[in-house]
């Protein structure tokens, strides 16, 4: 993960401190101490194209027309390629931090 503060990239397991705030979990560089969270805009192109990979999944197993079928696995391979942008597009954004017990 690259830290868009400092500029350095460090492996997730350097983050030491981290803490959630609701659903939000937020992370901070051990370079220069910024919080980060991940960009959510990332978050849901994964969520979104795991959705599409598993729906049609699911109702390929109560459908025989094999038209159908074809569609279904069209979004399916749209919805791995939505992951995958997700996936690779997902990088971390400054935040001020929720809450500040030092
Ligand atoms: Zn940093």
């Amino acid at each position: 993960m690259k830290c868009p503060s400092c500029n350095t990239v460090s492996k997730n397991k350097a983050f030491k401190n981290i803490q959630k705030d609701g659903k939000r979990l937020e992370v901070q560089c051990p370079n220069c101490d910024q919080w980060l969270i991940i960009d959510p805009t990332t978050m849901k192109f994964k969520f979104a194209g795991f959705a599409l990979i598993l729906l049609p999944s699911l109702i390929n197993f109560f459908i025989d027309d094999v038209h159908y079928r074809l569609i279904l696995s069209v979004i399916a391979l749209l919805g791995a390629c939505l992951a995958v942008y997700g996936v690779v597009r997902t990088k971390l954004i400054p935040i001020e931090p929720s809450n500040k017990n030092k």
